[in-house]
């Protein structure tokens, strides 16, 4: 099995040498193509207005300068264009996707570019900040991560889906558990901006997220990982609302506009 691993914290960031360790547990045929700079937040973005450069960084190792989406098109079609992948790997984020995390999330996109090229992919987070000492949980993907890709490969999985696993911020022992969730809704105002000022006194704007417990419904990615369980949530990229759809088809027509223009 060919794996891609790719991520959105950039080629130097400690959870893809995580994610690495988590392939390397399933395959010998794995390669890394990541970001030269930390593209958290950047989504789904192509660079279309200047050109993708990459460089070799190890064996099997190209950091490419762009976007996770552009990392997952680099590697598909360029470095593994012999043979394509057969899994596609991302993360393993520093900190969740949880909720309306993955319209946001490189992490995510990196999974989606690679669900649109017809590969099955994996976007994988761990919960930071909650932990009392301040310790970060890495060994809780790296224990638990090859078994759920293990369960996730071999369970059915339709085209245009990815899977997107959260874990909690606790060590790998402590973990209650593994949920299927559907992606929740943050009952909370996470999203400020911080107005600063520079060396010249004018103001400039930093926008930051506040990340808190809180109580969500049960069945959500919010409440499994709240709650200590690792959070599997299958994503679909048809984002097509169908209820809404259906009831558009009797309120939209062209017969409005002539009427405007004959009463004009
Ligand atoms: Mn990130």
């Amino acid at each position: 099995m060919r794996i891609l691993v790719t991520n959105d914290d950039g080629a130097g960031a400690h959870g893809l040498s995580v994610l690495h360790q988590i392939a390397k547990a399933l395959s010998d045929d794995v390669w890394i193509v990541a970001p030269e700079m930390n593209q958290s937040g950047a989504s789904h973005a192509l660079t279309l207005q200047v050109p993708l450069r990459y460089r070799e960084i190890g064996e099997r190792a190209f950091a490419v300068r762009g976007t996770p989406a552009d990392c997952v098109i680099m590697g598909i079609k360029q470095v593994l264009k012999d043979k394509a992948p057969d899994l596609v790997l991302s993360g393993v984020n520093h900190g969740s996707n949880l909720a309306e995390d993955v319209t946001y999330s490189g992490t995510i996109a990196g999974a989606m570019e690679g669900t649109l090229l017809g590969v099955r992919s994996i976007a994988m987070s761990l919960t930071i900040g909650f932990d009392p000492d301040g310790k970060q949980h890495w060994k809780t993907p790296l224990e638990h991560g090859p078994h759920l890709v293990e369960q996730l490969l071999a369970s059915e999985w339709p085209a245009m889906t990815l899977m997107n696993i959260n874990y909690p911020d606790l060590a790998p022992g402590d973990v209650k558990g593994v949920q299927a969730t559907r992606q929740g809704r943050r009952d909370q105002g996470g999203l400020h901006i911080q107005e600063r000022a520079d060396t010249w006194g004018d103001p400039y704007f930093w926008v930051g997220f506040e990340r808190r417990r809180s109580d969500p419904p049960a069945g959500t990615d919010l409440r499994a990982i709240a709650d200590g369980f690792i959070s599997v949530t299958p994503l679909h990229l048809n984002l097509t609302h169908e209820t809404t759809r259906a009831g558009l088809e009797g309120v939209l027509s062209l017969e409005g506009a002539k009427r405007l223009k004959d009463a004009g």
